[in-house]
């Protein structure tokens, strides 16, 4: 009994859920990316609704410090990290817009696809690079979740991105210093 409990303890399972309306593969291909690439169990979870409360009426755009806030009295019990992708305009005060957003060491993340097309304002279908893209900033996002800080190598999935260039250009793994740091933030837990 015991010991299925440290078990339990000791697995890691990143939740990936929606605010509101998602496309249901977007959340499936950040899940298989969670599990491919950082080879932690990824698990789809019930959508929440979408934060209306968030959205700036001056800038339009959604404000992702009052997402988190809010989102941060919900426990997810039974993960160890979560996710969370919408679709709209994500915004930090001191920034124009981000892809997405994480606090460093912390439990929630969030991701957006608005920015991930060539042209934000279309509503064409969505891509499979819009998927593969959303899928990056997902697990950069989550680096940040592991405490990982921003990398100054270009081939590495914690280099910074503030343009799709930039990101296209970025891997969907880590350099050979921020793969040790992962690891041994794996084991640290
Ligand atoms: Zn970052
Ligand atoms: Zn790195």
């Amino acid at each position: 009994m015991e010991d299925t409990q440290i078990m339990q303890q000791r697995k890691t399972t990143i939740g990936v859920f929606a605010f509101g309306d998602v496309p249901a593969i977007v959340l499936k291909v950040i899940a298989a990316h969670i599990s491919g690439y950082l080879k932690i169990d990824a698990e789809i979870m019930p959508s929440v609704t979408h934060p209306y409360y968030a959205l700036d009426r001056h800038r339009l755009q959604y404000d992702c410090g009052l997402i988190l806030q809010t989102m941060n009295a919900n426990r997810f019990d039974g993960y160890e990290k979560v996710i969370g992708v919408l679709t709209v305009d994500l915004f930090v005060p001191i920034l124009t817009y981000v892809y997405g957003e994480a606090r460093q060491g912390g439990k929630i993340a969030l991701v957006s696809t608005y920015r991930m097309r060539n042209n934000p304002h279309s509503k064409s279908e969505l891509s499979s690079r819009v998927y593969e893209r959303t899928a990056k900033v997902a697990l950069h996002e989550i680096g940040h979740l592991f405490n990982m800080l921003h990398c100054e190598d270009e081939k590495c999935l914690m280099h910074f991105s503030g343009n799709l260039s930039t990101l296209d250009k970025t891997p969907l793994y880590f350099c050979r210093y921020c793969t040790v740091y992962f690891r041994d933030a794996l084991k640290r837990r």
